[in-house]
């Protein structure tokens, strides 16, 4: 029986699952990916977490929770840095030391250091090292390595088209079967920017894109912006860009709709606990100031987010934005 190797649906799943299932499944190791998050799950991660970590970060403890006795090993990769330039949050740093030190009888865990800026050949040293774990020799690793990069190329050019991230990954695994979600008449266009793994945990941010859709409201993110035009807004008028990766995104892509104006409005989630998320929320608001021609809202998510609650904000902001839409174009 192949080993089994257990990924948490968590952090960034969403943005490298299918790469990393495609390097484990070319080196002969199968992939566990724990279900999609319940209440138990979050109740989990609740207790085994540190009180005042973010919601993400308690949630990747439930994902570990549900995987724990089922798989052989599990993967809790040390990501700093993928592009050579920005760093992932400190709580990524520490996770594989936070997993570990805080949660008895683990199978034994996967840590490898990511950090692109040690050289060209680091994340390729960083697979081959996961490879060794199995076996793997350098030949294998490298090809497997290729593979997975061929892979993530691909869902990277989905996320650009449009699709949401569980969107791609479903049509990664059977092609021509993706579904957008369900959709109503659509009049309205909004970006929803945050960190992938909780806009796109449809548990924790209690399903925020698909009650846009039902609302008449297409959905971007982030992800479905092309790199090279987030690059063009550089620092953001700030004298250096910011350090976090994922952060350093969602600036960068509110800048850029802010100033295109081609949106009909633009939602901030933030995640309660969340440090760089006290600096990014404060920075995106600014830009909203300067733009008042795209009406702006933050919702915050944490553990105790309520349906009902959220529901009513996002009918609410909708509502006022179809009308002022409306209002404009009768005024033309
Ligand atoms: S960026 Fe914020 S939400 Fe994400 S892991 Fe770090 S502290 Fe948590």
């Amino acid at each position: 029986m192949a080993v089994r190797v257990g990924i948490p649906r968590a952090l960034l799943f969403y943005l490298y699952f299918p790469m990393w299932q495609a390097f484990f499944n070319e080196i002969g190791v199968q992939v566990i990916p724990s279900g999609r998050t319940t209440k138990s799950i979050l109740d989990d991660g609740i207790r085994e977490a540190l009180a005042d970590v973010c919601v993400p970060i308690k949630l990747y403890y439930g994902h570990v929770m549900e995987l724990k006795g089922k798989v052989d090993y599990l993967f809790i990769p040390r990501v700093v840095c993928l592009n050579g330039k920005t760093v992932y949050c400190p709580k990524f740093l520490g996770l594989p030391d936070m997993i570990k030190y805080s949660v008895d009888n683990l199978p034994p865990i996967i840590d490898v250091r990511m950090d692109s800026r040690q050289g060209r050949l680091s994340l390729l040293n960083a697979y081959s090292e996961i490879g060794r774990y199995f076996g793997a020799d350098r030949i294998t690793t490298i090809r497997a390595y290729l593979k997975a990069l061929g892979v993530h190329y691909h869902f990277r050019r989905l996320l650009r088209k449009g699709w949401s991230p569980p969107e791609a990954m479903e049509l990664l695994k059977s092609p021509g079967t993706g579904k957008a979600g369900s959709q109503t008449k659509v009049n309205l266009k909004f970006a929803v920017l945050g960190y992938p793994y909780a806009i796109y945990d449809s548990f924790i941010s209690v399903n925020i894109v698909e009650k846009l859709r039902q609302l008449g409201v297409m959905v971007m993110t982030a992800e479905n912006i092309h790199p090279a035009l987030l690059a063009l807004q550089k620092n953001c008028d700030l004298p250096k860009r910011l350090f976090w990766t994922l952060s350093d995104i969602a600036l960068k892509a509110a800048h850029l709709l802010f100033k295109q104006g081609r949106i009909d409005g633009i939602l901030h989630l933030t995640a309660f606990g969340c440090g760089p998320d006290s600096l990014l929320n404060k920075l995106i608001e600014m830009e909203a100031k300067k733009h008042r021609n795209v009406p702006f809202m933050t919702l915050m998510i944490d553990e105790h987010t309520g349906e009902a609650g959220m529901a009513t904000r996002l009918e609410a902001f909708v509502d006022m934005v179809r009308r002022r839409k409306e209002a404009h174009l009768c005024q033309k």
